[in-house]
């Protein structure tokens, strides 16, 4: 049979594609490094594993989990924001639990927008964005983020008849997979324009503590009237390395939150309670400090691997947020050519910048999430290529 037209609008997913190139490569008996996906090396805190352990075996989490996610858990996402940012939210109105951010990036986007609407995406981007909009019908607009704008989107440049279409806009600050950061006056132009305009501001917050050298990211819904605006994804993923458990939450707005949740509990069942148990655990005041354990590591990766690609003549620059470098490449090499000539030659897994939109091309990005040594190693074989 012939499978929905929407397909056509989606490649494979990004890291599919590079974790199968990777994986042919080590059947070849090449000794893989792969910089390629952010998926922190570092194991989830013990607490946090245990506070699952011991949720898994009360029978009530075995149960279908609350449609909403476990009050617990939502009250614990509240609390945190209000420690980390000063921002209350109602933990009843204004969170909702995820299977990961991911899925709430994607249902919300369903709830949003549809044909004949338009969404504004920064691109380069993490590939759901456009991607779920596509597949929901809707138009995208790209905005281009470049060095010389810092990598934020140059807002005032969007056309009033795009505004007008638009339903939804995404920020992602810190950014992946630039690096860069936004400061509060970018976020407050946002919200205002986003009003002035009716349109759903959506900010993926995936970053928000991997922060260095003291950087502190701010919340979107530190904006005073923000709520109003804009919806915010937090996770725990990145901060607390439970990639693989699938745990996350929307903040903020509550018509979005309503209408984010219509789609959601029509389409999954939630998130296993033991799972959101876990982080319950994790989102208490004493886990700050495996945070900031974490971060310590990256950073000193993160100094690392700039000063040996700086030898090598890379135009590298140290960010001040995430566990990502956005490298420039070559001269007369695109970033597909560049990652493709590293992984040949050196075994070496990069992302190619183009493969986030466009205004990627003549970036690749290296992800800090390999133990130094590997990261070092990396380097080395990199730098012996003599590709600058
Ligand atoms: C990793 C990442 C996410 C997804 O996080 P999950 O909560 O694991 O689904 C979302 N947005 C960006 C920009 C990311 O890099």
């Amino acid at each position: 049979m012939k499978f929905a037209d929407r397909l056509a609008t989606v490649g494979p997913y990004l890291f599919f594609d590079l974790d199968q190139k990777a994986a042919a490569a080590r059947a070849r008996g090449v000794d893989v490094i792969n910089l390629g996906i952010g998926d922190p090396d570092l194991p989830t805190p013990g607490a946090i594993v245990d506070a699952m352990v011991e949720g898994a075996r009360d029978p009530a989490t075995h149960r279908y989990p609350d449609y909403q996610g476990a009050l617990r858990f939502r009250e614990a996402v509240a609390h945190f924001y209000q420690r980390r940012f000063g921002v209350a939210l109602d933990p009843r109105q204004e969170v909702l639990g995820l299977i990961g951010s991911k899925e709430g990036i994607s249902h919300l986007t369903w709830a949003a927008a549809g044909p004949g609407d338009v969404v504004l995406v920064p691109e380069p981007s993490y590939p759901v964005y456009a991607v779920q909009a596509r597949l929901a019908g809707a138009t995208v607009f790209s905005l281009p983020l470049t060095a010389g704008q810092g990598f934020l989107p140059n807002l005032a440049a969007v056309p009033d008849p795009v505004w007008r279409r638009a339903k939804l806009l995404w920020i992602n600050y810190p950014n992946n997979p630039t690096g860069a950061v936004a400061d509060r006056a970018f976020l407050a132009d946002a919200v205002d324009r986003c009003r002035a305009h009716d349109v759903l501001l959506a900010s993926d917050q995936a970053y928000s503590e991997i922060g260095y050298d003291g950087y502190r990211a701010p919340s979107v819904l530190e904006v005073p009237g923000a709520k109003e605006v804009a919806v915010e994804f937090f996770s725990l993923s990145k901060p607390y390395r439970m990639t693989g458990w699938r745990l996350g939450a929307a903040v903020g707005r509550a018509d979005a939150i309503h209408a984010l949740s219509l789609v959601k509990t029509n389409t999954d069942s939630g998130q296993f309670t033991a799972i959101q148990l876990a982080g319950v655990r994790a989102l208490e005041p004493d886990q700050d400090q495996a945070i900031q354990a974490a971060v310590g590591v990256y950073q000193r990766r993160r100094d690392l691997a700039v000063s040996a690609l700086r030898a090598a003549g890379f135009d590298a620059a140290a960010p001040r947020a995430t566990f990502y470098l956005w490298v420039p490449t070559p001269p007369g090499l695109s970033a597909r050519d560049t990652a493709a000539l590293v992984l040949d030659r050196t075994g070496v897994v990069l992302t190619p910048g183009s493969a986030y939109g466009e205004s990627g091309e003549g970036y690749v990005r290296l992800s800090l999430t390999a133990p130094d040594d590997r990261i070092q190693e990396a380097c080395g074989r990199i730098a012996a290529m003599r590709l600058v």
